[in-house]
C-alpha cells in the first residue's frame, strides 16, 4: 500500500498531498538542469527518430555504459529501418550479441519490417502509432515521441518512479501498482507543463540515473532539492522500498561438446523460452541434475563416451541455471558443424559463448 510519512494512518491521494511539487516549477528546473549535466552518450550526439528508437530498445534492460560501447557499430550496420528490415532477423540477433535479452533484437527487427512496410521507412511520430510497433510499450513510445518529435507524452520507468516517489515522499515499494499509477499521472503533469517535453523526460531519466540514484541520492546536486518531500522528511534513503526479489526457477542445462576434426556441433534453441533462437552446444534441459547416461538418452541422436568436465551456475532474472558441461563422441553427420570462425559469427548467450570459447577448442579427436 502507498502511504505518506506525513499521514501514516490513511492511504493518501497524492494529488492533494502537501508535498506535491508545482509541475511548472519542476519542469522548468529540470529543463534548465539537463543541458549542463547530461552525460555524453552516442545517441545524444546525432539525433534522429531511428537512432532514438534503437537506443531506447537497447536501454530497456541494458546499462547505458554497455549500450554506449555497442551503439555506433550497430547503427553503422543498420543505419535506417529499411536496412535492418532487409538484413533479416538473424543478422540483427547476431549484431545484438553482448546486449542480452535477445528477444528485444527480434522485436526490433519486427518493428523495422513494420516501419518499412506500413510507414514508408520512416519512424512514426505519435504515441499511438509507436505503441502499435512490436517491442514498444507505453514508456518507450512516450520516450521516442517526446525526444524525437517533441510530443507532450509522459514516461515512467524505474528511474522516474524513484524520483517521483521521493519528490512526493511516497512510502511504497517501487513496484506497487498505486505508486506506478501515481507516477504516470505526475509524469503527465510534468510533460504538459514543459516547454520541451523531450528535454524534460530525458532530464527526469538522467536525474534518476546520476543524482537521485538507488541507495543514497546526491541531493546536494539536485535541481529539485528545495522542495523535495523525501529530503524535507529525511527519508530519501529509505524510499521507495525495494521490490520483492523474484522467485527463480531452477534449471539444469547439460551441454555436450562433440568434435569432428576442427569442428564442433552446434544447434539453435527453440524459438520461445530462455535464450530463444540462440545457438548452443547440443543440450538437455531438466529440473534436476542428470547422470551422463540420462543426458545421452535425452538427445535425439546417439552419443558415446559422455564425460563430465565441469559445472557452473548463472543467475538470470527469473531462473537459476546450472550448467553441466560434458564431452563425448558421435557418428552423426547431420546438423551444423562449425569451425571456430563460423561459431564466432553465431549469436549465443553469454555463458554459452564463454563455455564454447573456453572448452570447445581445447582438444579434438
Ligand atoms: S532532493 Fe534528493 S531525494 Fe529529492 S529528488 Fe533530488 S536527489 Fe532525489
Amino acid at each position: 500500500m502507498m502511504r505518506t510519512r506525513t499521514n501514516p494512518e490513511m492511504e493518501v491521494d497524492r494529488s492533494v498531498d502537501a508535498h506535491r511539487i508545482e509541475p511548472v516549477w519542476a519542469a522548468s528546473r529540470l529543463e534548465t538542469w539537463f543541458p549542463n549535466h547530461r552525460r555524453d552518450l552516442p545517441w545524444r550526439d546525432r539525433r534522429s527518430p531511428w537512432r532514438t528508437l534503437v537506443s531506447e530498445l537497447m536501454l530497456q534492460q541494458t546499462q547505458a555504459s554497455r549500450v554506449a560501447e555497442r551503439f555506433e557499430s550497430f547503427m553503422e550496420r543498420f543505419p535506417d529501418p529499411v536496412s535492418m528490415a532487409d538484413a533479416g532477423e538473424d543478422a540483427v540477433v547476431a549484431a545484438w550479441e553482448g546486449l542480452g535479452y535477445y528477444r528485444r533484437a527480434r522485436l526490433l527487427h519486427a518493428a523495422s519490417v513494420r516501419i518499412r512496410d506500413l510507414h514508408g521507412g520512416e519512424v512514426p511520430g505519435t504515441v499511438e502509432s509507436l505503441i502499435a510497433l512490436p517491442g514498444i510499450g507505453r514508456y518507450t513510445a512516450g520516450s521516442i515521441a517526446s525526444i524525437a518529435f517533441g510530443v507532450s507524452a509522459p514516461i515512467v520507468d524505474g528511474n522516474v518512479i524513484r524520483v517521483i516517489a521521493r519528490l512526493d515522499a511516497v512510502d511504497a515499494a517501487s513496484d506497487d501498482p498505486s505508486l506506478i499509477d501515481h507516477c504516470w499521472r505526475r509524469a503527465e503533469g510534468l510533460a504538459s507543463a514543459a516547454a520541451a517535453p523531450g528535454v524534460l523526460n530525458e532530464s527526469l531519466m538522467e536525474l534518476g540515473a546520476t543524482v537521485c540514484r538507488p541507495g543514497t541520492p546526491s541531493c546536494d546536486a539536485c535541481p529539485l532539492v528545495d522542495r523535495c518531500g523525501a529530503r524535507t522528511e529525511g527519508i530519501e534513503v529509505s524510499i521507495p522500498r525495494p521490490k520483492r526479489p523474484p522467485r527463480r526457477e531452477l534449471v539444469h542445462l547439460h551441454s555436450i561438446i562433440l568434435r569432428r576434426r576442427e569442428r564442433i556441433l552446434l544447434r539453435r534453441r527453440p524459438p520461445a523460452g530462455i535464450w530463444a533462437g540462440l545457438w548452443e552446444l547440443p543440450s538437455v534441459e531438466s529440473s534436476e541434475r542428470l547422470s551422463p547416461d540420462e543426458v545421452a538418452a535425452g538427445l535425439d541422436f546417439r552419443v558415446d563416451g559422455l564425460r563430465h568436465l565441469e559445472s557452473f551456475r548463472r543467475l538470470l532474472t527469473h531462473r537459476e541455471v546450472h550448467f553441466h558441461v560434458h564431452e563425448g563422441r558421435t557418428r552423426v553427420r547431420r546438423g551444423t558443424w562449425c569451425d571456430r570462425e563460423e561459431a564466432s559469427s553465431l549469436a549465443m548467450s553469454k555463458p554459452m559463448r564463454m563455455l564454447v570459447d573456453r572448452r570447445a577448442w581445447a582438444s579434438s579427436d
